[in-house]
């Protein structure tokens, strides 16, 4: 299961960049074409924690839709999987832009005293 490794990952660059600190939650943005399932990332993230500064932390999943332009009329919009032309002028020859993201966007760490 490649989200073990994809999460450890995604772990250690939230550790890295809470430089020690107790880590309260992590935001990660999973797009419909990254290969990842998300409640297997879940399940990664659980068996992942314990012992590291993210032992208490919450998960925030943000599934992110497929996202196009379209090469004729350079509409950008967003769609589920399954439909991909263009909602404007019902083209079909648009270009991918986005949904193979995972990443991580943001962590909370405790505010400084
Ligand atoms: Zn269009």
């Amino acid at each position: 299961m490649h989200e073990l490794s994809l999460m450890s990952q995604l772990l250690a660059d939230a550790t890295a960049a809470a430089e020690g600190a107790p880590i309260h939650a992590l935001k990660v943005r999973v797009g419909p074409l990254s290969g990842v399932v998300p409640e297997a990332l879940r399940f990664a993230f659980e068996s992942l924690i314990p012992g590291t500064p993210a032992a208490n932390a919450r998960l925030d999943l943000e599934e992110t839709p497929l996202r196009f332009h379209c090469l004729r009329c350079h509409a950008d919009y967003a769609t589920p999987l399954g439909l991909y032309n263009c909602p404007q002028c019902g083209a079909t020859d648009s270009e991918l832009r986005g949904g193979n993201e995972l990443e991580l966007i943001s962590i909370e760490v405790p505010d400084h005293v």
